[in-house]
């Protein structure tokens, strides 16, 4: 649309004087390994308080250099945000719902005591990147363009203010099939001791200190031989909260789809209320509830949970096959990825790659 044009045509676009050579480029897409190999350029918008948001481009994508004092390396006064480009079979390049991730974008930048970039700023840069870097968006079966918008306190300054400095850029990495042997399923472990936010925190904001304090419990799930943990929430410790990268879901035998209600402490992801639309579609009672995990441990064993999955950007839809803990250990129905689970993702990627029609309108051409 016309409107984008504008949006891009903000963006001041310097060309790199070193782009990938072609053929180093064509072997990196035909085997992308995630979040190591990046496009040629980035986007960038500087943020001052006295002059608020100035010079809209597109650089080559480098090194940034940074004074020791700068805020964010003290203080991870830092958002960001996660989402991809699909190529469709006629080679046009679309995202998915990236008004929704602006509109996150600015929640986590209010929580964060960051300046509010505003949604056209937002996917202004990202049109204007993924039109620059064309060529870096894969078009092998379930391959994406990862981006990743992300804001940080850049003034050099040891106060504990919010900075009056602040830079905003996108980067972009070519992506390959989450499951590349198929869709596999996870094993979880619930983390009894640690939780990765509480009430009034920054659970709700994609900030990378939540990321920071995943990770010692990650790493334990991980000894005790499961892939992923999920937290409980820290005033009860006993509701099922998240993974530390994705939301989760039941499904009961009566065929309801449950998901943890939006308690502040969880972070509204755009996959979760886009699958609650589809499951909603397909005549499913979809409940949006505190759910307790002796309630799914129960479940487990009585048969009364047919499927447990987990959602976000990277994996789309990811099956749980075992749920695990101190006390407990259970396969998931027979430990393979559900119907349900499966349906849903194949229609949410059908969306996405333009083999179904996007009835909710959630495609963005770029
Ligand atoms: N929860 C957390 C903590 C996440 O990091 C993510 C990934 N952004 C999600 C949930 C899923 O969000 P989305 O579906 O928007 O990718």
């Amino acid at each position: 649309p016309a409107e984008l044009e504008d949006l891009v045509a903000l963006f001041d676009v310097e060309q790199s004087d070193a782009p990938t050579p072609d053929a180093e480029r064509e072997a990196a897409l035909a085997e992308p390994r995630f979040g190591t190999v990046f496009t040629d350029h980035m986007a960038r918008i500087t943020w001052r308080r006295d002059t608020g948001w100035l010079d809209r481009r597109i650089e080559k994508y480098g090194p940034l250099q940074l004074d020791p004092a700068t805020a964010v390396l003290h203080y991870a006064q830092e958002i960001f945000e996660g989402m991809k480009a699909y190529k469709h079979a006629d080679g046009s390049v679309w995202t998915f719902r990236p008004d929704a991730n602006a509109a996150r974008f600015a929640r986590s930048a209010h929580r964060l005591a960051l300046p509010a970039l505003s949604v056209d700023d937002f996917i202004g840069s990202i049109a204007a990147l993924v039109r620059t870097d064309r060529a870096w968006v894969p078009s092998g079966e379930d391959s994406s363009l990862y981006l990743r918008p992300f804001m940080f306190a850049s003034e050099a300054f040891l106060g504990v203010r919010p900075a009056a400095e602040v830079e905003y850029l996108c980067i972009a990495s070519p992506v390959g099939p989450y499951f590349a042997g198929g869709v596999r399923p996870v094993s979880i472990w619930v983390a009894e001791d640690y939780h990765r936010s509480g009430p009034g925190g920054t659970g709700d904001a994609k900030c990378g200190g939540n990321y920071a304090a995943s990770l010692l419990p990650q790493t334990q799930a991980q000894e005790n031989g499961c892939d992923q943990v999920c937290f409980l929430d820290a005033t009860t410790n006993s509701y099922l909260e998240e993974l530390g990268g994705m939301n989760v879901f039941v499904v009961m035998a009566d065929g309801s789809v449950h998901t943890p209600e939006l308690t502040g402490s969880i972070l509204e992801g755009v996959t979760r209320s886009s699958i609650l639309q589809l499951a909603s579609d397909r005549g499913r009672d979809v409940v949006e509830r505190r759910i307790p995990l002796a309630e799914l441990v129960a479940g487990l064993a009585d048969g009364s949970v047919r499927e447990v999955f987990a959602c976000g950007t990277a994996a789309v839809i990811t099956p749980v096959g075992r749920l695990a803990g101190g006390t407990f250990d259970h396969t998931v129905g027979d430990g393979e990825p559900g119907d349900l689970t499966m349906q849903i993702r194949t229609e949410l990627t059908d969306i996405q790659y333009g083999r179904a029609a996007d009835r909710h309108g959630w495609m963005r051409r770029l």
